[in-house]
């Protein structure tokens, strides 16, 4: 039977999983199954060649026991309902993981596939052309659009949307924007990872790599191999990737190789990551870079290192690939890159892994205290915000050991059953 990758069952799977270890009645578990809520919405965009497509957006709200929504919105050909209510379902065990009074959120954009609508060819171009190709009036025009649409749903006490993949602080503050023309005054706290002046947080920016970075030091020094040649291969060179290269480059580790979509480039002396940007940003990929081989996206996760960052998408380490990674611990900046079946094999061969709801909490945590400065209008200095991250990702990680350790399961089986226990107990209490 072939390997489901489908996000959402993969997500349900993964609740399933912890069952056995956390209380949960019935009625509960019933209800963290499915999104409380979802909303699909359509707009048509007249894009850069003149012609016009029909865009499908999506916001899934998890669970809102806890606290406002909150999770990030991706703007990417792939996305499907599936896979949002996949990562709001992840936001939320997030959420609990770093005991931020929020519940999962996630939001997505991509376009219309319906075959009575666009052709192979029309379906070609438009993921060629969405949306790293796209003019920025067109960006705007898709990100108002998508704003304006699922306005109902939002704002800073209901769901607080953030960046993800292909979105940044610009797009924030087009969303910021829309949101205040809709109500008449300006709101910034209805979404976070803004721009600096328009009440964004200092070190947001660099959050979830630096939550990476820290909890990939926490893993290593717990399994007693800080003291090994430090070596590190990332997959995906944006946000968290890039970051992530910069911030172990600084710690000393050899960088030894760097993907993004057109593939990666591997040098067993170490890459330097400020090249690598400079070179993404005058090509449009790391793999124009001159001091290092080619390799592919699937050769670069089997290379022999001491960690593994994959920082791109989901499903990268599956059945098909497990038993070939060598990394000694996997540090997941990405959502989901790691299949249920291929945690087991990674569990069995001694793979330590941080999984994601750790190991990429540092944006959400950050987005989290960017929320508390923007109520407050009182602004904090960066190394007050890292010292708070650092704090606090290293106490989330201590707490998921010591469920690792009480139930002998695999890391990311121990940070649901420290999630799904707070989560529950909210629950039990509300209704
Ligand atoms: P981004 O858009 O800034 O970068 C994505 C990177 O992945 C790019 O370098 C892109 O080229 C690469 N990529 C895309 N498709 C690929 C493929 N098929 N193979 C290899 N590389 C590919 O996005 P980001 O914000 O860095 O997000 C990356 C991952 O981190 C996602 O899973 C996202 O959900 C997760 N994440 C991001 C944040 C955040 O604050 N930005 C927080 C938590 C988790």
């Amino acid at each position: 039977m072939s390997e489901n990758l489908n996000p959402k069952q993969i997500a349900q799977s993964q609740l399933l999983k912890v069952r056995p270890f956390v209380e949960i009645p019935e009625k509960i578990f019933l209800k963290l199954w499915e999104p409380e809520r979802i909303l699909k919405v359509r707009f048509a965009i007249t894009i850069d060649n003149n012609s016009e497509a029909l865009f499908l957006g999506y916001r899934s709200q998890h669970c809102s026991w806890i606290g406002p929504l909150k999770g990030g919105v991706r703007y990417h050909a792939d996305v499907t309902e599936d896979e949002v209510v996949a990562l709001s379902m992840w936001m939320t065990w997030k959420c609990a993981v770093m005991e931020l009074p929020y519940g999962g959120g996630k939001g997505g954009v991509t376009f219309s596939r319906d075959p009575m609508l666009v052709t192979p060819e029309r379906i070609e171009f438009l993921k060629d052309y969405f949306p790293k190709k796209m003019s920025r009036h067109v960006l705007e025009n898709i990100t108002r659009k998508f704003t304006e649409k699922i306005a109902p749903l939002i704002g800073p006490d209901k769901d607080i949307p953030a960046p993800d993949v292909n979105t940044d602080s610009q797009i924030m503050a087009w969303m910021m924007d829309e949101f205040s023309r809709g109500v008449g005054y300006t709101v910034p706290a209805v979404v976070t990872g803004k721009p600096i002046v328009l009440g964004g947080s200092l070190g947001r920016n660099e959050a979830t790599a630096r939550g990476t970075f820290i909890t990939a030091i926490k893993a290593l020094k717990y399994t007693k191999l800080l003291g090994e040649e430090k070596t590190v291969a990332i997959q995906g060179f944006g946000n968290a990737g890039s970051i992530a290269a910069r911030l172990f480059h600084e710690a000393g580790f050899k960088v030894i190789a760097i993907s993004d979509s057109k593939g990666g480039v591997v040098n067993s002396n170490g890459l330097n990551p400020r090249e690598l940007e400079a070179i993404k940003a005058e090509t449009g990929s790391v793999i124009n870079y001159k001091d290092g081989e080619r390799l592919s996206n699937e050769e670069l996760l089997t290379l022999p290192c001491l960690v593994l960052v994959p920082a791109a998408l989901e499903n990268v380490i599956t059945t098909k690939n497990a038993d070939d990674i060598k990394a000694k611990v996997v540090a997941e900046a990405a959502n989901g890159p790691t299949t249920p079946e291929a945690d087991e094999i990674l569990h069995a061969n001694g793979v330590f892994v941080v999984p994601d709801i750790l190991a990429n909490a540092g944006g959400v945590t950050v987005s989290y205290y960017e929320w508390i400065q923007g109520r407050e209008q009182d602004y904090w200095d960066e190394n007050s915000v890292n010292m708070r991250l650092e704090a606090r990702m290293k106490r989330a990680f201590d707490k998921v050991i010591a469920e690792y350790e009480k139930n002998t399961v695999n890391m990311r089986t121990a940070a649901y059953i420290h999630a799904v226990k707070r989560v529950v107990s909210a629950g039990k209490l509300r209704r």
